[in-house]
């Protein structure tokens, strides 16, 4: 294991074969990817190829906050300013990413209560390799929902990329042995490490995303306390903005809600089984 600058741990094989990248910490209070690169540092072993093992945000890990400036997570998008050390970082790392072929990017989500629903976000080219991760959900349209993300960046250059959801921040000490088990499934289904043949399973649920709601006024509130992976049926009232009620006009799962936050920013998305029909309100 040779140690690069800026956070970046190499492990290599004597073997040609994919080059991967591993990133824990892009959000920096996302402890289940920092301890699960932390781990990947001290045991993986791989038989072909190249892994990258990168605390994405070392400046956020420090601090233990999810962001210095910017959202890293919005900026991975080549033509960016450069100004602040988000944007610097996403360069960087955009360098990086384009030597490897495939990059999994480890998360976890803020929720009032501890939840363990863990998910992939990827688009359809990843679905196999999702399913090979052992985990119940996946879900796509990311990419267009929410620019700048760092799978999206993968996808964008017609590559693997997938950003999986370790469950929520309060469960981060347990969550990063899943991160841990689901690097190793993502890197033998890869072939970067042999064994086991493993096999993509038909039982994971693919979801796609279709609103991503911005908070309109101060006057927003949920009318009940929802978290990630929530199912929300029909005809449910979500949220009261000002003068809108924002109501579910199909079965949808809500991710991400956000009670505390700037008027135009993300209040919440809302997913929906990917052959269900959906006409916009
Ligand atoms: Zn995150």
């Amino acid at each position: 294991m040779t140690p690069l600058p800026n956070n970046i741990f190499t492990i290599t094989s004597n073997n040609p074969g994919p080059t991967v990248a591993i990133f824990g910490g892009v959000h920096g209070n996302e402890r289940a990817g920092i301890l699960a690169i932390d781990a990947l540092r001290e045991t993986l072993a791989i038989d072909r190829g190249t892994v990258y093992l990168v605390y994405a945000n070392p400046k956020a890990i420090t601090a233990n906050q999810r962001l210095l400036k910017q959202n890293l997570n919005r900026l991975f998008l080549r033509g960016n300013t450069v100004a602040t050390y988000e944007e610097k970082r996403a360069n960087e790392l955009m360098d990086l990413l384009d030597t490897c072929d495939a990059l999994l990017d480890l998360h976890s989500y803020n929720d009032v209560q501890e939840n363990a629903n863990i998910f992939a976000i990827c688009e359809e080219n990843c679905s196999s390799v999702a399913q090979a991760l052992g985990i119940p959900f996946r879900i796509s349209g990311f990419t267009a929902t929410e620019a700048g993300g760092s799978d999206g960046y993968m996808y964008l250059n017609n590559k693997v990329g997938v950003c999986v959801e370790l469950g929520s921040i309060n469960l981060s000490e347990s969550m990063s042995q899943e991160g841990v088990a689901i690097a190793q499934r993502f890197l033998q289904y890869l072939g970067c490490i042999e064994g086991n043949n493993i096999q993509p399973t038909s039982t994971q649920t693919a979801l796609t995303a279709n609103i991503m709601y911005k908070k309109q006024t101060d006057d927003f509130r949920f009318t009940q306390p929802f978290n990630t992976l929530n199912p929300v049926a029909k005809g449910t009232v979500i949220a009261i903005d000002g003068p809108t009620e924002i109501i579910a006009d199909q079965n949808v799962y809500i991710l991400f809600p956000r009670t505390q936050f700037a008027i135009g920013t993300e209040a919440f998305i809302l997913v929906n089984a990917v052959n269900s029909h959906h006409t916009h309100a």
